[in-house]
């Protein structure tokens, strides 16, 4: 069963990258130091940070990403206390390589989900991807986390480089015993903005061909599958998350994006002023927000026009959605 995940106020999700340190040089890491500052948060600003979002909403989500979170020694500190505020969920995601035993320093109670990175199918396309020797480590991470009683995702990041290998992953999911499937789309972002679009991006034919296809084939085996809409045809509703959800992505010099493909320019609609969060001045986000194109998404127009295509009579062929609007697929 498909169905498209509706945006809500009512829930709140926090993304907390606690540190843009880590271990690994992926080739399309989104992380931007110049942007999103150098050093770790300490412990008490960590804490201070979930108590803002804790007390703005009952159900608020928290994710906590980095950089690699386990590198944060405060890690389990930051998870226990987010359960103590009554957060609804609590994720770690990860590279795999589980840092500062972490496994040992929280359990399935505190923890909801350990999500895991990985993008191939095969050893040698992952690695080449994310660098040598992280396939094993990702799969024994994997494998240490589900003996200790934790539930799992996977998220694979499709590119150009990966997409053929995204059909393999269903044997691979399976052997694993993982719980949910995430398949993002890469990002013109951080390193990838860098590299250019050139031989990167899929193309629109491509990713309507197989991911739909994949994520059932997947699905069936009781694995939800979770993955971007990204296209809309021109008479399905267009919403931007940035209006009608309630989404906060963190970094550790403090800014607070609404949006993710904001994330490398100083757009940024809030920020941390001595633990206490402040709306930044004009010109940011919102009102990028607040423009309304035929094309859908304003920032995709803006970073990656090459998502788009248009009629002799110069209106476009179809609108692309929000980043964030999902497609959950269950067997
Ligand atoms: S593991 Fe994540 S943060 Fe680290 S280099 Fe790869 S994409 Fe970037
Ligand atoms: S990705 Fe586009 S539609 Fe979504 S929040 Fe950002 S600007 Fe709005």
């Amino acid at each position: 069963m498909k169905k498209t995940v509706a945006f809500s106020k009512d829930a709140t999700n926090i993304f907390f990258h606690i540190l843009t340190n880590c271990n690994l040089k992926c080739r399309h890491c989104y992380i931007n130091p110049e942007q999103h500052g150098e050093k770790p948060l300490p412990p008490e600003t960590l804490e201070a940070w979930l108590e803002v979002f804790a007390k703005k909403s009952k159900e608020a989500n928290v994710i906590f990403l980095g950089g690699e979170p386990t590198m944060h020694p405060a890690l389990s500190l930051a998870v226990k206390k987010a359960k103590v505020l009554g957060y609804n969920s609590i994720t770690i995601d990860t590279n795999g390589y589980l840092f500062n035993d972490i496994l040992s320093k929280v359990t399935p109670d505190d923890v909801d989900y350990f999500s895991f990175s990985l993008d191939g199918a095969t050893r040698q396309t992952n690695d080449m991807i994310r660098g040598k020797g992280c396939y094993d480590k990702c799969i024994a991470g994997i494998r240490k986390a589900i003996t200790r009683g934790f539930h799992t995702s996977l998220i694979y990041t499709v590119s150009a480089d990966n997409i053929l290998e995204l059909d393999l992953m269903a044997t691979l999911l399976e052997d694993l015993r993982i719980n949910r499937f995430f398949i993002q789309v890469i990002g013109i972002r951080g390193k990838s903005a860098k590299r250019g679009r050139e031989g990167l991006q899929v193309s629109r034919s491509e990713w309507l061909k197989i991911i739909p296809v994949v994520a059932q084939k997947i699905a069936r085996l009781g694995i939800t599958v979770i993955y971007p809409k990204v296209y809309l045809s021109l008479d399905e509703p267009f919403e931007c998350a940035g209006l009608v959800a309630e989404n906060y992505f963190i970094f550790p010099n403090g800014r607070v994006y609404r949006c993710p493909l904001c994330e490398d320019f100083p757009l940024h609609s809030k920020i941390f002023k001595d633990n206490i969060l402040l709306n930044t001045p004009k010109i940011n986000e919102y009102d990028l927000f607040e423009l309304n194109i035929p094309e859908g998404c304003v920032m995709n127009k803006i970073i990656q026009p090459d998502n788009l295509s248009y009629k002799n009579d110069g209106t476009p062929e179809y609108k692309v959605a929000c980043c964030m609007l999902k497609e959950e697929v269950r067997g």
